[in-house]
């Protein structure tokens, strides 16, 4: 059963204070509004993207309304290697002591076929980003946020990563590994860390991404990403203590 943040959920403007954050897919969408909305609760937010020009709009967002100067990887998971993981912890261990949360948020969708009619290369591309770029940016990364006295990671999954449905093919297995991949992090964390492990489906939400997944659709009929950041927020703060292996909705 899907977890709901509480009731009325508040956070304060002061929750993320001192906290280093790192965001993937931080330049549209979903992920530029985390990014932003942790950055103005305070914290140091490490926007990672494929695309430098809309990393640098969010950097600039950020420094304009001076909230604490973020800083910008870019990288496409598409192509991600270890040893590129290896570069990002290294980079982040000098400048940070201590990583306090990562936002597993970049996807791609792929394309809307029947599996008995999905391309190999499309399916292996959907898996690398949707999939194997958490599994290795989180490997590379656990040492800095055991670092951290209570860090929280969160994994983006949605609802055809809970309940499958035709034509969603590789997205929608990406989606059910990313819930796994919550589920046994979050076990093997849960008794020698204080890292809590979390999957959160954001639910249709008007970006990119849901206009491409419905052309038909009305795009303003869908929630905008900014109503979404309590369920973000709460989370990625330390109101969300003690709460792992959970699988939240944001609507
Ligand atoms: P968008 O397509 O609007 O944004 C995705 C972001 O991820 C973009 O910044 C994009 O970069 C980045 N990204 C994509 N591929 C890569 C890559 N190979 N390397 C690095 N960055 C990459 O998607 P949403 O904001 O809608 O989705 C965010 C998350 O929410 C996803 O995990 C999605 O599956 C999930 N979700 C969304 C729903 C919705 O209705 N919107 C519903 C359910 C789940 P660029 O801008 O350069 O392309």
């Amino acid at each position: 059963m899907a977890a709901y943040i509480p009731d009325n959920y508040q956070p304060t403007s002061n929750l993320l204070k001192g906290k280093s954050i790192l965001v993937t897919g931080a330049g549209d969408g979903i992920g530029r509004s985390a990014a932003l909305s942790y950055a103005s609760h305070g914290a140091t937010v490490i926007l990672l993207g494929r695309t430098l020009a809309k990393l640098e709009t969010v950097y600039d967002e950020i420094e304009a309304a001076r909230h604490p100067q973020p800083a910008i990887f870019e990288s496409n998971l598409a192509d991600l290697t270890p040893s590129q993981c290896t570069d990002l912890a290294g980079a982040l261990a000098t400048e940070f002591i201590q990583l306090d949360g990562v936002l597993h948020n970049a996807s791609i969708l792929g394309e809307r076929q029947y599996i008995a009619d999905a391309g190999y290369w499309q399916w292996m591309e959907v898996m690398q980003v949707n999939v194997n770029a958490q599994f290795l940016l989180t490997q590379h990364l656990l040492p800095l946020l055991q670092a951290a006295p209570s860090a929280s990671i969160i994994l983006t999954s949605s609802g055809v990563g809970r309940t499958g449905k035709a034509r969603w093919g590789a997205y929608a297995v990406s989606k059910f590994a990313t819930e796994g991949f919550m589920q046994v992090l979050a076990s093997e964390l849960r008794e020698r860390s204080a890292i809590r492990v979390n999957s959160l489906n954001p639910g249709a939400t008007n970006t990119a991404m849901r206009r491409a997944a419905y052309p038909d659709e009305k795009a303003t009929d869908n929630p905008s990403p900014h109503s979404l950041m309590p369920t973000y927020l709460y989370l990625m703060g330390d109101d969300s203590l003690g709460v792992t292996g959970q699988a939240f909705d944001a609507q």
